[in-house]
């Protein structure tokens, strides 16, 4: 199999450790943390495998900017941004919303990198979008040279980096000798859930896949996932056959909204830091391991059975939420 090319940014492979103590708290199941908040590039997460791609891509297309968008606490932008900067490229992002009063947390990061900010003014994601393309072409008639990552990093390409996940992970469990019955992750532009699909049709499956929603309807990431699967696989040279099982999205723990952090979320992130000392976030990792944790107490996660939580990063977007440590205490 050939894969487009990668430009190497991630410290891989990335741990996968025995979470004794989370598993001892819960009554079981088994559940193994694949550390992919540790790529090691960036402050690392998930984005950061697919960003191998999409740097290798824009350099071989002698683009001299990247563009790309999505929200002020972006884990997304910080990572491409950080990735642009060690390629040469200059980052221009756009940001739906106005620039917050603080400078915090993932944003700050930003300001480091020299990230040129565009904010939109408005709640609208699908303006970010509008917007980005509009800068392209803004860049375009300046002479420059803009290459776009999408909104979230979730395309083919990108997905290829959770594609190659599965392939790392399969040797680790292999050497572990453990056998996943699920994988469990935050999902949010679907990118990362529908690699994973992809890679687990072409090597072997980590388990049944089952997403988390952090911000989209299921209908909505289901109908992403599948078309994302599908072209990923292409890509890699492979024809999928996806049937509706193979898709897994929950619902229920999206709260308020996309960002908002809600007490379940803020519950999951003491209980991974009280007992394995390991960060979670209130935006995406958290509410994904709340929602292992409503599966398992609703009893359809097995105390008997062995689950993966992919740890997908954001730790920086802790720091743009210091009401999470007041509101649970
Ligand atoms: C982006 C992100 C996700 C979701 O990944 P998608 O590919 O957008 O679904 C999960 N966790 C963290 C920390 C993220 O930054």
């Amino acid at each position: 199999m050939t894969l487009p090319s990668r430009y190497p940014l991630g410290q891989l492979p990335t741990p996968l450790i025995e979470a004794s103590r989370l598993t001892r708290a819960l009554r079981g199941p088994r559940i193994l943390i694949k550390r992919d908040d540790l790529t090691g590039f960036g402050f690392g997460g998930n984005k950061v495998r697919g960003l191998e791609f999409y740097i290798a891509d824009a350099l071989a297309r002698n683009a001299d900017v990247i563009v790309t968008g999505a929200g002020p606490q972006s884990n997304h932008i910080r990572a491409t941004a950080s990735a642009a900067r060690v390629a040469g490229l200059d980052i221009v992002a756009v940001m739906h919303e106005s620039r917050p009063e603080e400078t915090q947390g993932n944003l700050l990061l930003d300001e480091l990198l020299g990230v040129e900010l565009r904010f939109t003014d408005s709640p609208d994601r699908a303006l970010v979008d509008a917007q980005i393309e509009e800068t392209a072409d803004e860049l375009r008639r300046a002479g420059r040279r803009p290459y776009i990552v999408p909104r979230g990093g979730a395309s083919s390409l990108g997905a290829l980096g959770y594609v190659e996940c599965v392939r790392e992970m399969g040797a680790q469990l292999e050497a572990m000798g453990v056998r996943p019955d699920w994988l469990v992750l935050a999902t949010g532009s679907c990118g990362t859930q529908a690699g994973l699909i992809a890679g687990a049709k072409i090597y072997s499956a980590p388990g049944r896949i089952l997403g988390v929603t952090v911000s989209r309807p299921v209908s909505e990431c289901v109908e992403r996932i599948e078309r994302i699967a599908r072209e990923a696989a292409a890509l890699a040279g492979h024809k999928i056959d996806l049937s509706p099982d193979d898709i897994l999205v929950h619902d229920g723990y999206i709260g308020p909204g996309y960002g908002i952090p809600t007490p379940e979320g803020i519950e999951a992130i003491r209980l991974v830091a009280r007992t394995e000392g390991t960060f979670f976030d209130p935006t995406y990792t958290g509410k994904g391991m709340a929602g292992l944790i409503g599966e398992i107490r609703a009893g359809r996660i097995g105390a008997g059975e062995t689950v993966v939580f992919l740890h997908t990063g954001g730790e920086p977007g802790l720091f743009a939420h210091p009401e999470i440590v007041a509101s649970a205490e």
